[in-house]
């Protein structure tokens, strides 16, 4: 039986019991979008959110329309939503930047889970709240997770020095560079070789460190190959804008991008001054973590006055510019003018507490 409040059916009614009526022309949606349906919407959203390259490419286009926004916010897209988007500058932050990284995390995005627990712990300073979602993303083998959760155990981050636990940053230390994360790699290699949370073994020590720079190297490669597919400058000395980090192996790289979470730390904590008086920030200037506590990080052995917040950004920040700070140059210049044997003087500088 036609129902009256059916009006597809009830058009089709009149067109074959209505002889005297003209019959309807069926009409197309105004908006041939308006005819997609919902799930042919949220796979290009998904794909869209995946393969975003930067914040606006995602936000922009869900703004433009109602359905758009209502669809966006489905568990099925915001679980995709690439690194790329979370990469919001801190200026821009707001309780619509947090909600939206929240619903991403509940989502069960690793890359929000991370980010806005960096965020939160770091800068929001809600210690527990960043913790835990730091520890969700670090339980789905979240690299960059576990790396920082080791951070927060070296330093007793959060917490007094009683709270420090060596043993628990070299593990999770070590699982992160099990799953390929560079400064990880560092960090066990320099613990190993320094007896810092772990037994002193040195030739497994310096395993590490060359692995870190070998992965580092074809990353670099990698990414010089997609820039210039006719070949790369990658073994060129003098490649512009390069540093000396893989001195071991006898090439500059381009400077490693940091992870969005590092550099919104690096512009909240350099835009505004917060925190109490004293506490200083990891000189490393592509970290941007800022010490809970005064005298939470360790400093360099030699000057006393560089802080850091890890081995690993000790080691990376003394290739690209502590070297030329902490010793005079002329002292490097006297003792040896081959930089392979300066870098290899400068992994021997180690970090005191403060
Ligand atoms: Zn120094
Ligand atoms: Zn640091």
């Amino acid at each position: 039986m036609v129902t009256t409040n059916d009006e597809a059916v009830s058009t089709v009614w009149n067109i074959h019991h209505s002889p005297r009526k003209r019959p309807r022309v069926p009409r197309f949606a105004a908006d041939p979008f308006d005819a997609l349906p919902d799930d042919l919407v949220l796979s290009i959203l998904s794909r869209l959110a995946s393969s975003a390259s930067r914040p606006a490419d995602f936000i922009s286009v869900i703004s433009t329309c109602k359905r758009l926004k209502r669809l966006a916010v489905s568990s099925t897209v915001l679980s995709t939503v690439s690194l790329k988007v979370f990469a919001i500058r801190a200026s821009n932050w707001s309780d619509e930047a947090h909600h939206f990284f929240k619903l991403c995390a509940d989502a069960g995005n690793m890359d929000a889970c991370y980010t806005l627990g960096m965020i939160r712990f770091y800068c929001l300073e809600n210690r527990g709240g960043g913790t835990s979602l730091m520890a969700k993303a670090a339980m789905a083998s979240h690299s960059a997770a576990l790396y920082s959760l080791a951070i927060i155990q070296f330093n007793g981050s959060g917490g007094s020095n009683s709270d420090k636990d060596l043993r628990a940053g070299v593990a999770l230390c070590a699982r992160a560079a099990f799953l390929g994360h560079v400064d990880a790699m560092r960090e066990v290699g320099h613990c190993l070789q320094d007896g810092y949370g772990v037994r002193k073994n040195i030739m497994e020590g310096r395993r590490f460190l060359i692995q870190a720079n070998a992965r580092e190297l074809a990353t670099a490669l990698i990414s010089a190959r997609e820039l210039s597919p006719h070949g790369c400058q990658i073994r060129d000395s003098t490649i512009v804008g390069g540093c000396p980090l893989l001195s071991y192996f006898g090439c500059n790289v381009p400077v490693p991008e940091s992870h969005p979470a590092n550099q919104f730390l690096v512009e909240w904590f350099g835009s505004r001054r917060v925190g109490a008086p004293g506490l200083r920030l990891c000189w490393h200037g592509g970290c941007g973590r800022l010490e809970t506590r005064i005298q939470e990080f360790r400093k360099c052995s030699v000057c006393r006055a560089a802080n850091y917040c890890s081995r690993a950004c000790q080691a990376v920040d003394w290739k690209l510019r502590h070297k030329a700070e902490c010793i005079p140059v002329g002292l490097w210049v006297e003792e040896d003018g081959d930089d392979r044997v300066r870098a290899e003087a400068g992994g021997n500088v180690v970090m005191v507490d403060s």
